[in-house]
């Protein structure tokens, strides 16, 4: 009895082989969709990266996740928001606001003609001497960061967030 309705089952299935037709489970399509929509999209924001947002994609999006960076991460609202910024590119400072037609000039008031992030950190006598404690640590965990504070937001430790985030309360800069 057994082997008959095999038998059956097998030429059924056989049938509808002949007319081209398998039943996908619908799992198995949800799957496949999602890949599918994960990889144009991929595509698009390649594209896109031509144009816009090139600094972020060159430093931040080498293995793109359906996850964002501080998934699972202890990290308050305002360390995330600030960080976000940061590697957007586009934050609170007279080179970005510039960018963005938000100021006159892209200069910093310490004279500088570019008041960017790695300006402010490392270079402008007005608040270098408040960065101390984020450039002695980005010293320690990044030593190949060769003054460039956007390199070690690729993946932000805590302590790092944290540093960039009374860095900025210090000098009293909302970004
Ligand atoms: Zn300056």
């Amino acid at each position: 009895m057994g082997n008959e309705v095999a038998d059956k089952a097998a030429k059924e299935a056989c049938k509808d082989g002949a007319k081209g037709f398998f039943r996908t489970p619908f799992p198995d399509l949800q799957i496949q969709a999602v890949d599918k929509a994960r990889i144009r999209f991929q595509a698009y924001l390649n594209d896109k990266a031509l144009s816009t947002s090139t600094q972020y994609h060159l430093l931040y999006n080498p293995a793109p996740s359906a996850k964002p960076w501080y998934y699972k991460s202890a990290l308050n609202r305002s360390e995330i928001v600030l960080i976000n910024r940061l590697r957007s590119n586009h934050y609170n400072l007279n080179y970005s606001l510039f960018r963005k037609n938000m100021v006159q000039s892209p200069a910093c008031v310490c004279g500088d003609p570019r008041q960017d992030l790695n300006h402010i950190v490392f270079y402008c006598p007005l608040t270098r001497i408040k960065a101390r404690s984020l450039v002695r640590y980005l010293n320690r965990a990044f030593p190949s960061h060769a003054r460039n504070a956007f390199l070690p937001l690729a993946k932000p430790s805590h302590k790092l967030c944290r540093l960039f985030l009374s860095f900025f309360k210090s000098i009293g800069i909302s970004v």
